[in-house]
């Protein structure tokens, strides 16, 4: 892909050299009332360049809210004038790139459901061809990066020049902590690997909860992104969507007053060090997550044995556990002896679970 051509993010957002972009407003626009008071609060900061609201929600269910829809781009529109905010809008159709044109949305992104459909996204690139947006391009919900890449690539075919990456986080098929799994390695190989496309966090989808959005930001700082984007309500307990996820206001100030920003010219020192680091801890935590998992899982074994009168040790089921894990160890090349001795530690745990299990199921029946 030849990015050659992307305008790097200060050259269009009003933004000091090496400032990271601060996108902020709601998930949703829901009311006139709701923007306004959220903008404003918002335009007390000094380091918001772009305000957020998605006026058209793509969402799981027909019965959830889907954004006021084609009024709220008049509502923006004021806001836009009182408040000197540049502003974003998620595009999912060219009829939603005519409007927003039209009503001089700065800033236009594709959800990570549009950019998971190669088709909608060459719509919108052919709508948008001749403009002078900006655009967004949020990850697809899998973690395809060259599903994300290709989109990128059908908007710089469109000669869109002032792009950008958002990661959102990608769909856990397992339960997690985070909404969406961060898988931080992966971005770091794209941006070694096309080290001029801007990339933005979005910590709040991959959060979920406000609780964890602090962390994700602070981690994307360290690893040099070139903005964030935080869904901020100014009432987020009334939110109309991920209610959870969006920060008030002051929450979003002492954040950003909190944060390090990157220092790039030290983190240019050790960039591969650091890359290398944030990898190893990245799929350490996907680690953590799946034993827990699988721990989880054993629980409901352990319960299903005890039911049938199965016991615990399966010396067979054993057999077979070891042989499959060293036969695909050795396929990829790794220590057979260091797999083994990996799996009888799970497997000691797993029977430490079920005994613990079993015998608080009979402690509980006394
Ligand atoms: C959003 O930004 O509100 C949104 C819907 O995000 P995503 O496309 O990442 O789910
Ligand atoms: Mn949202």
């Amino acid at each position: 892909m030849k990015i050659s051509y992307v305008k790097p993010l200060h050259s269009w957002c009003n933004l000091g050299n090496n400032l990271p972009l601060i996108i902020a407003g709601p998930c949703s626009a829901e009311s006139r009332q709701q923007l306004w008071d959220t903008a404003s609060a918002l335009s007390t900061f000094d380091n918001i360049s772009v305000f957020r609201a998605g006026v058209w929600k793509p969402r799981t269910s027909p019965e959830s809210f889907e954004g006021a829809g084609t009024i709220a781009l008049d509502w923006l529109f004021e806001i836009k004038k009182q408040f000197g905010f540049q502003t974003a809008v998620e595009v999912l159709s060219p009829k939603h790139v005519e409007l927003c044109l039209k009503k001089e949305v700065d800033v236009l992104w594709l959800g990570a459901r549009t950019t998971s459909n190669p088709y909608s996204v060459q719509e919108i690139a052919n709508a948008l061809k001749g403009t002078n947006a900006a655009i967004l391009i949020k990850n697809p919900i899998n973690p395809d990066i060259k599903l994300w890449l290709g989109a990128a690539e059908r908007l710089l075919l469109a000669n869109i020049q002032k792009l950008a990456l958002v990661h959102r986080g990608f769909y856990p098929f397992e339960p997690t902590k985070y909404r969406n799994i961060p898988k931080w390695e992966l971005i770091i190989d794209l941006k070694t690997q096309y080290p001029s496309l801007p990339i933005i966090c979005d910590p709040s989808h991959i959060a979920g909860n406000t609780r964890y959005i602090y962390p994700i930001a602070q981690k994307a700082m360290n690893l040099c992104y070139d903005g964030l984007m935080v869904e901020t309500h100014i009432n987020p307990n009334e939110a109309l969507s991920d209610r959870n996820q969006q920060l008030t206001p002051s929450q979003l100030k002492k954040l950003l007053s909190n944060i390090q920003y990157c220092n790039k010219k030290e983190n240019k020192r050790h960039i591969e060090l650091i890359r290398l680091r944030e990898k190893v801890d990245s799929i350490d935590m996907q680690l953590l997550e799946l034993l827990h998992y699988r721990m989880e899982i054993i629980k409901q074994m352990s319960a299903y044995k005890k039911m049938h009168h199965i016991p615990i040790l399966q010396l067979k089921r054993w057999k077979e556990i070891v042989h499959s894990r060293i036969k695909r160890a050795k396929e990829l090349n790794m220590n057979p002896d260091f797999i083994k001795a990996l799996l009888e530690v799970i497997h000691m745990e797993a029977i430490r679970i079920q005994s613990q299990e079993q015998s608080e199921n009979k402690n509980n029946q006394k």
